[in-house]
């Protein structure tokens, strides 16, 4: 089969994004390669697609426990039959593993690294046909890494002799880490593919909010039906802001160290499946987290480096959907993070993370672009244009509302007696409120702008001292002539085109949300009853197609992105009668 087959039939995607191919041309070329691909820019498709295609069986080497899971259900729930092996399975459900692995019956086997370490699972190896070999999360055998794990080291010599090429994937991609992977794995570096770590479908907001309590609270309320993360710096911060949602009546779920284990598992699982979606938690929680429709991630407080911030935010928007990385701060927080620098005991690491702390806290107080910011930080080569949507595009995007200013204000003139501003944007618009007001030439100046429009003008105006509000009563002050006579510049922060872009920001155009609403709890029926997470059965992005699109057959649904013709056959019935009956009702 073609690669692009493969694709269609198991993902329902119909083009490769930017390094896949390439990645996946050098492992069916029998050539090790190593691919750094940012979060979310589907790692997992660069060893599953040429898995699949080599057949036999894929060697899926992951550290992370929670992770071998999704990606099992997420591949079962596509047709793939797909098993892992970790330590906290019970003996007989190994057994059962590797007596089914011995017929054959598996496509690709996810295992931890310490699992070599037994004698009798590495006989077993020698028994199957292994075709490819992947290393997830492939920093991890560097010494370089921020999270080394010296037992995924070893398994590298373990693994040579097996005779099948090797892939690694990784979205770490310091030259350290890199060079390392490719001397131990045997990469030559035309068989490296590098993408940018630049992520479009994240929108970086900082909020230098003295009430971050109740910021937080309101941007929940308001994001009711959105899975979200809030990341505090401590277990007390945590506790207590759970306590607030809780006082509140907002679902919501937790996650710190200080927690049992079982509880941490839990309270994990009620988030990755959406029964609660809200998660509160310290920056113990996310490592291997595979939930792709979280749509925004919260910092309560300043994280201790970029890398860290980078990481936790990038947890937001993973189906590639719009979603929002929100960054609050104080000055009490860099302190926090400089007390704990203190308590670093090595001297030559103090500095680094004191060097660190200052690029994050630069971070806050720079006018740049936030993205080309952070992308600046981890390639300094990377030329980025400013991405329009961060909050300080959005400040940048001054809009000269000169005209507009001489336009209102000489109708406040004209009027001759303060107004409200309501009178005034309705006169200036051009509706009816007396025959004198009809009768003036400012009458309808400016009927092609919303009313929301003028009260941004208007709002700029007064913050200039150019207007004065008295008793609810707009009054020209004296300091306007020099704007009505003579070429003085009024720019504003408010600008029409981008605040009416923040506000659809969350919203594809014609989405029905009812039945997007209903759709998911399609998915989560389906999904209770198959047993695996809701979002392996379909993406939010698929869904929110359908509730777009509304196809009502199957040949229709196949058209859309994520529908695959194994999910086609399985899935697609129900929605398309949950949609056809949404239909009969409106
Ligand atoms: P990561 O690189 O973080 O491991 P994943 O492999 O989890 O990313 O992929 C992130 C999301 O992108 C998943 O929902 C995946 O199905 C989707 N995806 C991957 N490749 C493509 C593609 N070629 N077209 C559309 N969506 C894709
Ligand atoms: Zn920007």
């Amino acid at each position: 089969m073609k690669l692009e087959d493969i694709l269609q039939k198991y993902y329902g995607y119909e083009t490769f994004r930017e390094g896949q191919k390439e990645l996946i041309e050098h492992v069916m070329n029998n050539q090790s390669a190593l691919g750094i691909l940012p979060t979310g820019g589907g790692k997992s498709i660069c060893y599953q697609v040429p898995g699949i295609a080599r057949g036999g069986l894929t060697l899926v080497i992951s550290p992370l426990i929670s992770l071998m899971k999704d990606q099992v259900d997420t591949l079962s729930a596509a047709g793939i039959p797909a098993a892992y092996l970790n330590s906290q399975q019970k003996a007989a459900e190994v057994r059962a593993v590797e007596s089914d692995l011995k017929k054959g019956a598996y496509q690709f086997l996810y295992v931890a690294p310490e699992r070599f370490e037994q004698n009798n699972f590495r006989y077993l190896l020698t028994q199957l046909d292994i075709r490819l070999i992947a290393f997830d999360e492939a920093h991890c055998i560097s010494k370089w890494g921020h999270d080394f794990r010296p037992s995924y080291r070893q398994v590298v010599s373990r693994v040579m002799t097996i005779g099948a090429p090797c892939i690694a994937v990784t979205a770490t991609a310091t030259v350290d880490v890199r060079k390392d992977i490719q001397e131990l794995l045997y990469i030559s570096d035309d068989c490296v593919v590098e993408t940018s770590i630049k992520r479009d479908n994240l929108d970086f907001k900082i909020d230098p909010t003295f009430q971050k309590d109740k910021m937080v609270r309101r941007y929940v309320k308001e994001h009711m039906k959105d899975s979200g993360i809030i990341y505090a710096t401590t277990r007390k911060q945590v506790e207590a802001l759970s306590e607030q949602f809780t006082d509140q009546n907002i679902s919501h779920t937790i996650y710190h160290a200080g927690l049992s284990s079982e509880v941490r598992e839990q309270n994990q699982t009620a988030f990755v499946n959406d029964n609660s979606p809200v998660m509160i938690a310290t920056n113990a929680f996310g490592m291997g987290i595979d939930k792709s429709n979280v749509r925004y991630v919260i910092h309560y407080n300043l994280p201790q480096d970029l890398e860290s911030y980078y990481q936790e935010a990038g947890r937001a928007g993973r189906d590639g959907l719009q979603s929002e990385c929100i960054l609050l701060y104080s000055e009490q927080d860099i302190r926090l993070q400089q007390f704990f620098i203190g308590n670093t005991p090595d001297e030559v690491i103090q500095e680094r993370k004191k060097e660190k702390l200052e690029k994050m806290v630069q971070y806050t107080k720079t006018t740049q672009c936030l993205q080309g910011t952070l992308i600046n930080y981890f390639n300094p080569e990377e030329h980025l244009e400013p991405c329009g949507r961060c909050t300080n595009c959005l400040m940048e995007a001054k809009y000269d509302m000169s005209v507009e200013a001489k336009k209102l204000m000489s109708c406040l003139i004209r009027i001759k007696t303060p107004v409200s501003r309501g009178i005034l944007t309705k006169v200036i618009r051009g509706e009816q409120v007396s025959q004198e007001m009809s009768q003036l030439s400012t009458f309808g100046l400016m009927k092609d702008y919303e009313t929301k429009d003028i009260h941004g003008f208007i709002d700029t105006l007064l913050f200039n001292g150019y207007l004065d509000e008295i008793d609810g009563k707009l009054h020209v002050h004296p300091s306007a002539k020099d704007v009505l006579m003579s070429d003085v510049k009024i720019m504003t922060h408010y600008h029409p085109v981008s605040y009416n872009e923040r506000v659809t920001i969350h919203t594809l155009v014609n989405v029905d949300e009812d039945l997007f609403e209903h759709l998911k709890k399609v998915r989560k029926e389906l999904s209770v009853e198959m047993n695996v997470p809701p979002f392996t059965i379909f993406s939010d992005r698929t869904l929110t197609l359908f509730a777009q699109k509304q196809p009502t057959t199957k040949q229709e649904m196949f058209h859309i992105e994520g529908v695959g013709s194994y999910k086609l056959k399985h899935y697609c019935p129900r929605f398309i009668e949950a949609i056809k009956s949404y239909q009969s009702t409106v």
